[in-house]
């Protein structure tokens, strides 16, 4: 099955990119987010960052045309239409994704395949509740996704190898690498990215090197694009906060936030979204 009509929920930092891959791709896009305002201004940030790929003389006119005439906004998931795919990237909480695809399961043509593009939310729970547990898989793009390469596929245990096969196709119909990964907490990229990020807090915490050196250390020593700390800022500290939780819970107390990092989501610091987290924006 070729995927090309698709409707992405929740137009944070990762839906609006996800939605960006997929009109550079070819398919028809539906926005949603409970907050309308938001789904909006995700077509914007889309606009202008094709507006600044034609000043760069990357795409044509028409092109950019072309691309936001197949991108609309909807104000609820009872608006998905005639979608193949649904794909989730609404916030990092359990509670808040159950109630999305319950929701969807009785409104979505029996025929769509259902995608989590959770960090480390078990795929194979999910799916058990979204009613469609052959048809449920995770997809997991990274930041930023109209810009990064690679998308962990995640079958959960009743996921059919039609899905996969599908969502594999799809990923390549956007340029991505697709790597499927087994359902385990935080599939690869999170369960080795997120203790190096915990511990660069801690050792801030522990006043071990600044903020700006310990990033160094890591952007410099180990050729990383963005320290460990800079790069937290920029995926959100309340996610990395969820996921940390999720890691601690399943696989145990190597995973345990720090403190400080706590202490930054109570304080309502972050990251990038919120004008400051470890460094101010
Ligand atoms: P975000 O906080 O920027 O955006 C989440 C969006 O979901 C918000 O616009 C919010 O209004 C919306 N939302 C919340 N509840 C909703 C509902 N019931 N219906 C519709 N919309 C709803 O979060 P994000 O960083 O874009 O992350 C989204 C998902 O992607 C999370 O599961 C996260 O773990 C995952 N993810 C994040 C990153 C990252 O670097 N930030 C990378 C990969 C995956």
């Amino acid at each position: 099955m070729e995927i090309d009509k698709i409707l992405v929920v929740g137009t944070g930092a990762m839906g609006g990119g996800i939605a960006q891959a997929a009109l550079e791709g070819g398919c028809s896009i539906r926005l949603v987010d409970k907050d309308e305002n938001r789904a909006a201004q995700a077509v914007e940030r889309i606009r202008s960052r094709l507006e600044r790929r034609l000043t760069e003389g990357k795409i044509q006119d028409r092109e950019s045309e072309e691309m936001l005439g197949r991108i609309t906004t909807v104000p609820d998931l009872s608006s998905c239409g005639d979608a193949q795919l649904v794909i989730e990237a609404a916030s990092e909480k359990e509670s808040v994704k159950e109630a999305i695809f319950r929701q969807l399961d009785a409104v979505a043509l029996p025929s769509a395949i259902f995608a989590s593009n959770t960090s480390a939310i078990s795929i194979t729970r999910l799916a058990s509740l979204s009613g469609r547990p052959g048809k449920f898989i995770g997809m997991h793009f990274m930041n930023p996704a109209h810009v990064m390469k690679l998308v962990e596929v995640i079958p959960g245990l009743e996921t059919t190898g039609e899905t996969v096969e599908a969502i594999v196709g799809l990923c390549l119909k956007l340029g991505k690498r697709a790597v499927v990964v087994a359902d385990s907490p935080g599939f690869v990229a999170n369960r080795l990215l997120m203790p190096a990020i915990n511990q660069a807090i801690h050792a801030l915490q522990e006043g071990v090197a600044s903020r700006e050196d310990i990033d160094n250390v890591m952007r410099l020593g180990a050729g990383h694009p963005m320290g460990p700390l800079e790069l937290a800022d920029f995926i959100g500290l309340d996610i990395c906060l969820e996921i940390l939780e999720t890691l601690c819970l399943e696989l145990g107390e190597t995973y345990r936030p720090c403190p400080l990092l706590r202490k930054m989501v109570a304080g309502g610091r972050l990251g990038k979204k919120s004008g400051g987290g470890f460094y101010d924006y």
